[in-house]
């Protein structure tokens, strides 16, 4: 029945491919040139989209710069009118999204149906906000009136990644468009097909022609001239830490503001004092949901040693039970991987784990002769130095490592270069203070899985991230600080 749904939705890519939208217009790449996007599922050819190159980045960061005084300057109510019809539209084509997206990314339905509706959360959120986006502070002095004021910054570029690409573009344009600025959006190549139908909602919302631009390509070309644009005052990227490292040497001669959300490695660590039942449900649904294909994934899991014998058996016998399958399949947990480069690098570390000496207690090996499908997978034995605790593999797989003090599981849990999430389950509280006080991660939950809250700050330290997402910090990125001294 979804199949047959998915169909419907896709005749219109069919027919004319992802194209760009630029200054209110549908637009194929100035140059002509196009790649295909095909589905993770089986490889098939889902439609051309527009390859857009520094050309179209130009025209749309000068769509961009012409709508951005009559955008920042719309009165609040308007603004915010419009940001809430866009969360309606969302909730509208929520289905049509959600089919969409797991046929173009491979993630499963049962996950997928709620980030679309996450997407319009967090249009209301930003809408919600627009009033107080510009507030300042008056900070007397004995002869000034000190007032501050925030200004939007201008044109925008943001940058996303195939992984929940639909949820993760709106998480970074809706506060955009709420401060006043204007975007130039150039979505991840493997994942397409939201960005289109996401630009489209916010143009029937009533946006503006100009004020939301999009452009598709490669990292390398459209990605590359969107962060070296003079007219685009600030990137906000999300993706892989090595390639937030490019884009900052790209914007270095046109000093751009730039705002990462990178990988991670991030640790769960279970105390044997711990409800070990919660705790298990918790490791599971942090690696295993959403394909393990999340910035946020608990893809270290340090057990300490009293319990872990019994905790790694019972996490074996779950992670065998995962049901792999079709993304559309409502019962499906976990679909296949994004792509065949993908999935190459994720089954490279099967090997790898081998070679280091842990132990493969829990898939490791392909499911089916075609898609991308893994079998969720568990190493064991493994220690913190090992390439399998230490590098973002960013697929449904966990490793295991045991410890036997908390002083221990701490300097294991900081030793990567990552410092996205912790996760730590204990039911001593001066133990949860302690060690979640010295756990260097941007975001950390103590006996909870990742549970967003959108006033909180979402962002990571050390390779995982610069700068803050979520509530006023949107803002602070997105907006300039202006102070006005009056003499008395
Ligand atoms: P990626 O870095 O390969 O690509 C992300 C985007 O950057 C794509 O749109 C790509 O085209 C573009 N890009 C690539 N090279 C570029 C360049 N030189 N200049 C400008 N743009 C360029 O990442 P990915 O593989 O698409 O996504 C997975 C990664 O994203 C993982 O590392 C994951 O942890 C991370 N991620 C982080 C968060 C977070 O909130 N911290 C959230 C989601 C994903």
């Amino acid at each position: 029945e979804n199949i047959e749904k998915l169909n419907g939705y896709l005749a219109r890519f069919r027919d004319g491919g992802v194209q760009n939208l630029i200054a209110g217009e549908s637009r194929p790449a100035a140059s002509g040139a196009i790649f295909d996007t095909t589905s993770p599922v089986d490889e098939s050819l889902i439609c051309p989209v527009a390859r857009g190159g520094p050309e179209d980045i130009d025209a749309a960061a000068k769509a961009a710069t012409d709508a951005f005084p009559a955008w920042r300057d719309l009165p609040v109510a308007e603004r915010k009118k419009i940001l809430i019809r866009i969360a309606e539209g969302i909730e509208a084509r929520a289905e049509e999204i959600a089919l969409c997206e797991c046929w173009d990314t491979g993630q499963a339905l049962r996950f997928m149906s709620k980030a679309a509706l996450r997407g319009a959360a967090n249009f209301r959120f930003f809408a919600d906000k627009v009033a107080s986006a510009r507030d300042g502070q008056n900070l007397r002095s004995p002869t000034l009136m000190n007032v501050t004021t925030r200004v939007p910054l201008g044109p925008v570029g943001v940058i996303t990644p195939w992984n929940t690409p639909f949820m993760l573009s709106t998480w970074k344009i809706a506060p955009a468009l709420a401060a006043g600025c204007t975007v130039v959006h150039k979505p991840a190549e493997f994942s397409p097909l939201t960005a289109r139908i996401l630009a489209e909602i916010a143009h029937e919302a009533g946006l503006p022609a100009g004020v939301w631009n999009l452009v598709n390509g490669f990292g390398e070309d459209a990605g590359r001239a969107l962060t070296e644009h003079p007219k685009i005052k600030a990137i906000a990227f999300v993706g892989e830490s090595k390639t937030g490292s490019m884009i900052m040497k790209q914007g270095a001669d046109t000093l751009k503001r730039v705002h990462f959300e990178l990988g991670g490695k991030n640790p769960v660590v279970v105390f044997d004092d711990a409800d070990l039942d919660r705790a298990l449900d918790a490791a599971i649904f942090m690696i295993y949901s959403l394909n393990g294909e999340r910035c946020t994934s608990s893809s270290r899991l340090l057990v300490q040693d009293t319990v872990a014998e019994d905790f790694e058996a019972k996490l074996t016998a779950r992670v065998n039970a995962i049901r792999v399958g079709h993304p559309l399949d409502p019962e499906t947990e976990v679909g296949p991987l994004i792509h065949k480069v993908h999935f190459d690098k994720v089954t490279s570390y099967f090997d790898t784990a081998r070679t280091d000496g842990a132990t493969i207690a829990a898939g490791g090996e392909r499911v089916g002769e075609q898609g991308w499908f893994v079998r969720p997978t568990l190493f064991t034995n493994a220690t913190n130095d090992m390439r399998i605790a230490q590098e973002e593999i960013f697929g449904p797989v966990l490793t295991s490592i045991r410890f036997s003090t908390e002083d221990e599981a701490l300097s294991i849990a900081n030793g990567t270069q990552y410092g996205l999430t912790g996760y730590v389950w204990t039911n001593d509280l001066t133990r949860a203070l302690r060690f979640t006080d010295k756990l260097e991660a941007g975001m950390i939950w103590v006996n909870s899985e990742n549970v967003r809250h959108l006033p909180t700050p979402f962002g990571g330290v050390k390779a995982s991230g610069l700068g803050r997402d979520g509530g006023d910090w949107s803002f602070e990125f997105y907006m300039e600080q202006k102070h006005i001294g009056f003499a008395l």
